[in-house]
């Protein structure tokens, strides 16, 4: 057996480690300028000859660049100098208390820290008492960071299971599922989150229930449902990283331009037979989804949005055959880039890895991005309003955005909502006034002659209508969703953030419930004031003024 020599760490390296450490991490960010030489000297407890002779060992290795005159500044961490950056990482393994960092995506605030002093001891974990323990040996590996992230999974089938399973034994703090399946024998042979015994139940609550088992630290909530239509944008808003395990094109449409409006990062993948494929989503660099669609599936989609209830119809049936293989493997990676993202590590977004699992062969190929593509659009500012959605009506709601953009603002709903169903031939008319999730591909046909008929529905509420003063709800807007506004110069959009403690609270199958449950006011009462609750971070606060 070779026995290898144990590397010698100078203190430089140790300090070289140390920023870089920071580098990857975000706390010292690309562009930024270091702190001045006597400042790293307090700071790190160090002299002034070691932190000359780190900064000389980050700027060999590419990580910062000095500028004449000025100072050193930090470059951005590519695949160039990433597996060197982590490199000397790994010679300052210790982890940083977590209020030091900033939140994912978060830059951080107050004066800049710098990572822990050397003499902190390493820390040790209990592998006997701390399930996550090993983890703490991973270099990079930042375990508040994981406990306080937010992943959205959508779909619970093959690659979903493994995707919950992978991020629950990594202790991600907090998985939402959404999925609008139940379980039937078929889901067995590739689902290890499920039982026979859990025949006929819903595959989001049942998944969810099984990540208590595997780690009752992960806090967890689910929503059976369909994430085309029924999950609120403020759910996603939240989220550090949606991840989509999906089966059909319309669903990855939706999570794409939902991600995109939220400008959050999502994770896609897709398997059949033993074939797979992963790719990282993120608004503003790379393709998006929809700009991977060729012109024929982009005219699928048209042809059939022409027929809106059959389109529904077919996307409900659509089955492919996979193995529980390759969903382990592209879960996996599923499960990988949502680590990295949460970690802030470099991804490659835009781009694509393929996995032949008959031939192992993979490969990662970028996409072309679309400059005329219909998804690229980031919600600006989000107004947060104390309503419901069960409890806010279209005039109300009509009432606020007239208030903030003037009277000729309209609503815009996000689901086409079905006035009435016409019958071409015994010249009938029914009214139906739902949403198009809730009107069966059945009702299409005519009851009286049995023809199909035409479809009259709208996305747009412009004040003329007869039916203001349904709710929200009722239209088919989703619980914490953020509504639309727009006039003829811009939008504005519209949290139903009264929701939030019921569309968001991560507890489901705790025992105890959380006891402090702030009351939210469910109406506004037009001609006051709206008040909303006092957080400078807030930016609703006094914006909407209600007259009647
Ligand atoms: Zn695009
Ligand atoms: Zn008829």
């Amino acid at each position: 057996m070779a026995i290898n020599p144990v590397p010698r760490r100078t203190l430089p390296d140790v300090v070289a480690g140390k920023l870089a450490a920071s580098i990857l991490n975000n706390t010292l960010k690309a562009g930024s300028q270091l702190p001045p030489e006597r400042e790293l000297v307090r700071e790190l407890g160090v002299s002034r000859s070691t932190v000359r002779e780190a900064l000389k060992v980050l700027a060999d290795n590419h990580l910062i660049e000095a500028r004449q005159g000025v100072g050193w500044f930090v470059r951005p961490v590519d695949n160039a100098n990433f597996s060197r950056a982590r490199e000397l990482a790994q010679m300052e393994r210790e982890v940083q208390p977590a209020a030091a960092r900033p939140a994912i995506g978060e830059t951080p605030t107050g004066p800049r820290r710098l990572p822990v002093a050397p003499e902190k001891p390493l820390h040790i974990p209990n592998l006997r008492t701390d399930r996550l323990g090993t983890f703490d040996f991973i270099s990079w590996w930042e375990r508040k960071r994981v406990e306080e992230a937010k992943v959205l999974i959508v779909g619970a089938g093959a690659l979903g299971n493994e995707v919950i399973k992978n991020l629950a034994l990594m202790g991600v703090g907090h998985l939402f599922i959404v999925d609008f399946d139940t379980i039937e024998a078929a889901n067995l042979s590739r689902s290890p989150l499920y039982r026979e015994s859990d025949s006929g139940r819903r595959k989001a609550e049942v998944a969810a229930a099984r990540v208590k088992d595997l780690n009752p630290n992960v806090k967890v909530q689910y929503l059976h449902g369909d994430v085309t239509t029924q999950l609120g944008l403020g759910v996603i808003r939240r989220m550090d990283v949606i991840i989509g395990c999906l089966d059909n094109r319309e669903a990855r449409l939706a999570v794409n331009r939902f991600s995109y409006w939220m400008n959050k990062p999502w994770v896609d993948g897709a398997i059949q037979e033993l074939l797979g494929l992963v790719r990282v989503f993120v608004p503003g660099q790379g393709a998006c989804f929809e700009c991977t669609l060729n012109e024929q599936a982009r005219r699928d989609l048209a042809v059939r949005y022409s027929c809106p209830l059959l389109a529904r119809q077919n996307i409900l049936l659509g089955k492919v055959p996979t193995t529980p293989t390759i969903a382990s493997i592209i879960g996996a990676m599923q499960s990988q880039e949502a680590l990295k993202l949460i970690h802030g590590m470099p991804v490659e977004p835009g781009k694509v890895t393929h996995f032949n699992g008959m031939v192992n062969e993979m490969h990662t190929t970028a996409y072309r991005s679309r400059e005329d593509c219909e998804s690229h659009w980031t919600y600006g500012e989000i107004i947060e309003l104390p309503t419901r959605a069960e409890t806010t009506s279209l005039d109300e709601m009509l009432k606020i955005a007239r208030a903030d953009l003037g009277p000729d603002a309209i609503l815009e709903l996000d689901q086409e909502l079905i006035l009435a169903l016409k019958c071409p031939r015994c010249r009938t008319v029914e009214q139906i006034l739902q949403p198009i999730s809730q009107v069966s591909f059945e009702f299409a046909h005519c009851p009286a002659c049995g023809a199909m008929r035409e479809t009259e529905m709208t996305h747009v509420i412009t004040g003329d209508e007869s039916f203001l003063n349904r709710t929200l709800a009722s239209v088919g807007v989703p619980p914490l969703h953020i509504v639309r506004a727009y006039n003829t110069q811009e939008y504005r959009f519209y949290e139903l953030t009264g929701d939030l403690e019921t569309a968001l609270h991560f507890s489901d199958f705790e025992e105890t419930s959380p006891t402090h449950r702030e009351s939210i006011r469910g109406r506004i009462h037009l001609g006051e004031t709206v008040r909303i609750e006092e957080s400078r971070s807030n930016p609703a606060r006094g914006r909407v003024v209600l007259h009647d």
